[in-house]
């Protein structure tokens, strides 16, 4: 589960980010993540709410905004959705694709008092 390392540093940036902004309190983790990521929503709240504890980001509430992934075709430029993983070009077929988007995992903001 590459869900606990990741929930690791971001709790650690959180409780940096915290204290470099005197908070006492992290009230609420807004997190992007996307879809190629496969990172669980789930998962990600389940180790943060272990491993927050008796840090200042215990309690803290976390929202998660999901970033679909789209790719753009090399050959034709059309830019497009990605659906079920299916990294082809609907517009001309081909399979030569950049990934566009889908591949975000950062800490958004906090809310802390
Ligand atoms: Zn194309």
């Amino acid at each position: 589960m590459h869900e606990l390392a990741i929930t690791e540093e971001i709790l650690n940036l959180v409780v940096s980010e915290a204290k470099k902004n005197s908070a006492t309190k992290v009230k609420l983790v807004k997190l992007v993540i996307g879809e190629m990521t496969g990172i669980v929503n789930e998962s990600v709240s389940f180790y943060f709410n272990e491993i927050s504890k008796k840090t200042i980001a215990e309690g803290a509430g976390l929202s998660f905004r999901r970033i679909p992934a789209a790719g753009r075709c090399r050959d034709c430029g059309h830019e497009f959705e990605v659906k079920d993983f299916v990294w082809a070009c609907p517009h001309c077929g081909s399979l030569n694709i950049n990934i566009t988007a889908g591949k975000e995992l950062y800490l958004e903001s906090i809310e802390a008092i």
